[in-house]
């Protein structure tokens, strides 16, 4: 593969730690950028991506970044600083619609490893094609190879870290709030689970005027942190059944509730806490693992919508620009989740996120180890 020297992190080993490594990145297509890397966040399907891809792979999906090259047709410039969107077809009905989100190939654009004509991105230094593309990205690395149209201009003065931690948790939990659940002011909202998705929730809530939003969560750190950004009640369901507070809170139970913590138990606590004619959106479903069965008798009795979320419902180049203008404003102090680590402490990064003990933890990839 003819392409610059760069270096990614890999993952060889489902339990073993990443290792920084040498690897050749391909030259762009003519609808492709090189992104030199400033920083990447971690998030929660960087932890679950061996389970869906082939390993050795390059994970990362939260990039920001300056382009450093460009394909002959780009439609951005060398120098354009740009955070990473999710990745996207660009071409299917649902992506040249305006809703990415929904684009057919969202299966392949997200975990297939390649471009989507089957050309790899990434080789390690003894040749070896690797498992790259992550989100069209792979941002585990001091540079990645992105569709253009999955890139969105940032501002000079915003700080890469900043970028960085919007670009996928915290847009879903934003998105959940303004495009799927549509809070308006006044109304109430449940949210389940308080990390980068939910956190991003409840500060998009305040934003839109929410009346109550009750938040919910096993550690109270972050309950704490919860009301700082606009929580009105919290929750430790370590304290009982996740739904009788809710009923006592609310009389009836909640219209609009955001499930993102994948729990099973509070799952199913989730469904029975929605009023008749609710609306529940889920960001992850409780692991396979947990051998989850969803019952549909509770959400037929109460007539409920039950939405499963892509992204929230986000389009990057809509919702970046407005969320890093309300934090330049003060009214989403997204700045307040981040934890930084430097490319080399990819292991510690990734540890302190899986056990919680983190919130949004961002690799700063000038801080990388050299080669
Ligand atoms: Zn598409
Ligand atoms: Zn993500």
């Amino acid at each position: 593969m003819v392409g610059r020297v760069i270096q990614a992190a890999i993952q060889r080993h489902v339990s073993k730690g990443l290792t920084i490594e040498r690897a050749t990145l391909a030259e762009p297509q003519p609808y492709e950028a090189v992104v030199r890397i400033e920083a990447c966040g971690i998030c929660h399907m960087d932890l679950d991506g061996p389970s869906l891809c082939t390993l050795p792979a390059v994970f990362g999906h939260e990039g920001v970044g300056v382009v450093e090259a460009v394909g002959s047709a780009a439609r951005v410039k060398v120098g354009d600083r740009v955070i990473l969107g999710y990745g996207s077809c660009g071409t299917c009905p649902s992506c040249t619609q305006a809703h990415p989100y929904y684009c057919d190939q969202s299966w392949d654009v997200t975990f297939g490893g390649r471009r989507l004509d089957g050309s790899a991105t990434l080789q390690d230094s003894s040749g070896t094609p690797l498992h790259a593309a992550f989100f069209q990205q792979s941002s585990f690395a001091t540079h990645a190879i992105v569709p253009d149209h999955c890139l969105v201009t940032m501002p000079q003065d915003i700080p890469a870290e900043v970028g960085a931690s919007i670009a996928c948790g915290v847009m879903t939990g934003t998105g959940a709030i303004l495009n799927v659940l549509n809070v308006q002011s006044g109304e109430t909202v449940l949210i389940v689970g308080a990390g980068a998705v939910g956190l991003g929730a409840v500060m998009a809530a305040r934003r839109a005027g929410a009346g109550e939003i009750l938040v919910v969560d096993v550690r109270d750190d972050r309950l704490i942190l919860a009301q700082e950004l606009g929580a009105t009640a919290v929750f430790n369901p370590r304290m009982g059944p996740m739904d009788a507070w809710v009923m006592t809170q609310t009389g009836r139970g909640v219209g609009k509730l955001l499930e993102t913590s994948g729990n099973a138990t509070a799952f199913a606590s989730a469904i029975a806490s929605l009023r008749t004619g609710g609306h529940m959106a889920y960001a992850i479903l409780p692991s396979p693992m947990e051998e989850y069965m969803l019952k549909p008798m509770p959400l037929f009795e109460k007539a409920a919508r039950f939405e499963a979320l892509s992204f929230g419902n986000s389009v990057p180049h809509d919702l970046y620009p407005r969320m890093l203008e309300w934090w330049r404003a003060g009214e989403f102090p997204v700045d307040r989740l981040i934890s930084k680590f430097s490319l080399a402490e990819i292991n510690l990064a990734m540890e302190r996120t899986r056990s919680g003990d983190v919130i949004k933890a961002v690799l700063m990839m000038d801080c990388a180890d050299a080669a």
